[in-house]
């Protein structure tokens, strides 16, 4: 979604949620824009960090480094970022980051560079009680740990919660490698038992990080996964298919495309794995993949908005006419800055969580959230993407008024 989507989007909203003008604005502007050129090995790559709320808690959020990165785009991640936050019910407001390079043409070290130079253009506006970075597209936990490194050695004091989904022996958490795919499992579960839906038959959109653990883990749970694809195309298993043996293919291969388990298996497109028979659809991978053009021949009576922005508007719309439940990005993929938000919490600690805690932590906050925001959908003739919102903004603004900015 751009920003101007975004005001359209909010615009809707704002008489759901009863704000008035001034209430709308202020959800409407960021708090603050940083802007910087960062130099390595004779290149500048314009850089940002948008801290758009931090009504509820320090701004939260990741940074990304790709080619198509804008102040547009980072502003409405920022945004969202907000609304994930609030959605969750975690103490945390809304930012985000990012470098508009290609880091696939970075050597090893020019891309530790670029970290680090990210940090020094930014240091002062970050920290554990600030603004808590990250990884999003194209960052890793190696990254996380040269940022956080630059920053200790300029503050010179150790702040291991400055930042997020770094490695495990640098102050990172467990499950934080899982944590998108497992939170929106939780949200699945829990709108399959409202549904009363019996049907397990699953395609999912993508095999990226979020895309291949969700089908490792609704595998292991007994579902059906009838497609899975990648960038290069899909295969589809009337059976089902052999998650591991795909996963192999894949590290082996680099694409998805090349497993063939049973005699019926066989290719297909990205746009026939939308189109698929099944109860569930998760795309996990392109923004605006669910269009005006293919939303009608969607045949699942779920979607898991598993990638950020994978519906348009208009698909919305004709998805809500044909009754087909879509949980929003917004809710399904917070596992991710949920489980970000444990590693916050036990690096201010100065504990460690376990696994079997950390997982049962983040269903009860996806699960209670899935709950209340169920609560308000039941009641409204809208879709479950506005209900979300509605609650979101709504906690936003409460925050904001008793911090005494309305
Ligand atoms: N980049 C992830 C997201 O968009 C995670 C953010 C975080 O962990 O703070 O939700």
């Amino acid at each position: 979604m751009s920003l101007a989507n975004i005001n359209h989007f909010l615009d809707k909203i704002a008489p759901l949620a009863g704000l008035n003008k001034k209430e709308l604005a202020i959800l409407e502007t960021p708090e603050h824009i940083w802007e910087a050129q960062l130099e390595v090995a004779g290149k500048t790559y314009p850089a940002f960090r948008i801290q758009w709320n931090s009504a509820r808690g320090p701004y939260k959020g990741g940074i990304r480094f790709h080619p198509d990165v804008s102040k547009d785009e980072v502003s409405s991640l920022a945004f969202w970022m907000a609304i994930k936050t609030a959605v969750a019910d975690l103490p945390l407001g809304g930012g985000k980051g990012g470098v508009i390079v290609n880091p696939k043409e970075l050597s090893p070290q020019e891309l530790e560079e670029l970290s680090r130079a990210y940090i020094r253009a930014f240091y002062p506006y970050l920290g554990s009680h600030q603004d808590i970075p990250a990884p999003d597209v194209y960052t890793t936990p190696q990254i996380m740990a040269w940022m956080l490194d630059e920053f200790e050695k300029i503050t010179k004091k150790k702040d291991p919660g400055m930042i997020t989904g770094k490695p495990l022996d640098k102050g990172g958490s467990l499950v934080r490698d899982i944590a998108t795919a497992l939170g929106g499992v939780c949200v699945l579960e829990a709108s399959l038992q409202k549904l009363k839906l019996s049907g397990r038959r699953v395609a999912i959109q993508g095999f990226g990080n979020a895309g291949m653990n969700v089908a490792k883990l609704l595998h292991e749970r007994g579902f059906k996964i009838i497609a899975v694809s990648d960038s290069k195309g899909g295969v589809y298993s009337e059976e089902g298919l052999d998650i591991p043996a795909v996963e192999k293919i894949k590290e082996k291969t680099d694409s998805v495309i090349n497993y063939h388990n049973q005699k019926e298996d066989h290719a297909i497109t990205n746009e026939e794995l939308l189109e698929s028979d099944v109860d569930i659809l998760i795309p996990a991978a392109l923004d605006n993949a669910i269009t005006k053009e293919n939303a009608s021949k969607i045949k699942a009576k779920i979607i898991l908005e598993l990638a950020n922005g994978p519906t348009t508007p208009e698909a919305d719309i004709i998805l809500h006419k044909k009754k087909i439940l879509v949980l929003p990005d917004v809710l399904a993929n917070s596992g991710g800055v949920t489980v970000s938000c444990f590693e916050w919490q036990q690096n201010l600690a100065g504990q460690k969580w376990t696994e079997e805690d950390i997982k049962k932590k983040l269903q009860q906050k996806l699960v209670s959230a899935f709950e209340s925001i169920w609560k308000l959908y039941s009641t409204t003739q809208e879709d479950f993407r506005t209900s979300t919102y509605v609650l979101a903004v709504k906690k936003i603004i409460q925050a904001e008024k008793k911090r005494g900015k309305v």
